[in-house]
């Protein structure tokens, strides 16, 4: 139910002008969001980690909203070390208007990525968008055949995508919105999760496995052994701010740890997608609220 709320919430642009607008955010925006990002990547590469920098923003309204998008993207890059991904959601690249201009942006941010030994993930976002993310991912890896792309195991249909995505870069997650028909218990969402892991792991592709779930961490890493695969035939991915001791203790056994690293003004709904995950998160958001 408050998972429910929340993701309402992140939704609403009352909620969003008023939560934005109050000083009193900064300490929980700043667990989440880095606020000076070439710094952040810095920090993170000595450590031994790799980055996903996520330029925050979603759902732009026209054109011109998606091609400052893309500028920013190809400015972040200069930024970013060879290796690093940038993590790039669709609705902000024009989706909702068309699926055209939407394949056409992202596939100027995947060449200027690839001038600089960058790769690109399209993000998944609301289920309604689900079939546009996976049309343009198919249409850019005619070009780009390195574009990596998120399934999310809440939905019933994410075996048969993992299937379908042989030899891509995939990164496999819980869900993180809502979604009619979706798995809501936490069982049948981590089984669905094995169930893509043991997929990817078997095929041709590059696993991306999203997750802080100890438990699922564990069995992705006997699925990456079973399946013949060296430390470097997979990576783990974590969100900045989230569990930074088990990402440097990984990277320490030497996996490969990337964090996914967001950054920028607009981060209202993706500050709310992390409360609603964790009721704790919520209770800290609201007492530092409440502090002040
Ligand atoms: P959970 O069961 O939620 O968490 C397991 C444990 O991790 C918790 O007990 C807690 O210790 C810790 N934890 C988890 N979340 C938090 C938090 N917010 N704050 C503090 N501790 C926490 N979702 C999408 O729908 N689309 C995407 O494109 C997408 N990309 C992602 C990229 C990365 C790199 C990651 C890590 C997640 C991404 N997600 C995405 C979010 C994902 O779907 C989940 O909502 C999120 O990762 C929480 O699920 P979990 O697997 O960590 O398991």
């Amino acid at each position: 139910m408050l998972r429910q709320a929340m993701l309402a919430l992140s939704k609403s642009r009352r909620a969003e002008r008023l939560v934005t607008t109050s000083p009193l955010t900064a300490d929980v925006v700043r667990r989440y969001v880095a606020d000076d990002i070439g710094a952040v990547v810095g920090d993170l590469t000595r450590d031994g980690l790799l980055v996903s920098v996520d330029h925050l923003g979603e759902e732009v309204n026209d054109p011109a909203q998606a091609e400052a998008a893309v500028a920013s993207y190809v400015a972040l890059l200069d930024l970013l070390p060879a290796g690093s991904d940038v993590s790039v959601k669709l609705t902000a690249l024009g989706l909702r208007q068309s699926q055209r201009l939407a394949t056409t942006n992202a596939a100027t941010i995947c060449a200027a990525a690839a001038g600089k030994g960058v790769t690109v993930t399209l993000d998944a976002e609301e289920h309604d968008t689900v079939p546009g993310l996976h049309a343009v991912h198919a249409a850019l890896r005619r070009d780009h055949p390195d574009v990596g792309v998120v399934v999310q195991a809440y939905l019933p249909d994410s075996l048969d995508r993992c299937e379908k995505l042989g030899g891509a870069r995939v990164r496999l997650c819980k869900g993180a919105y809502t979604a009619p028909g979706a798995y809501t218990r936490p069982a049948d969402i981590d089984r669905s999760f094995v169930r893509c892991l043991k997929i990817l792991m078997a095929g041709t592709g590059y696993p991306m496995v999203a997750t802080h779930d100890p438990r699922l961490l564990r069995i992705a890493s006997a699925l990456a052994v079973l399946a013949g695969r060296d430390l470097s035939g997979f990576e783990y991915q974590m969100l900045y701010g989230v569990r930074p001791d088990e990402q440097a203790r990984l990277a320490g056994l030497g996996a490969r740890v990337r964090v996914y690293v967001p950054y920028g003004s607009d981060w209202y709904a993706y500050l709310m997608r992390r409360l609603a995950e964790r009721p704790r998160n919520l209770a800290f958001f609201l007492r530092s609220l409440a502090s002040r």
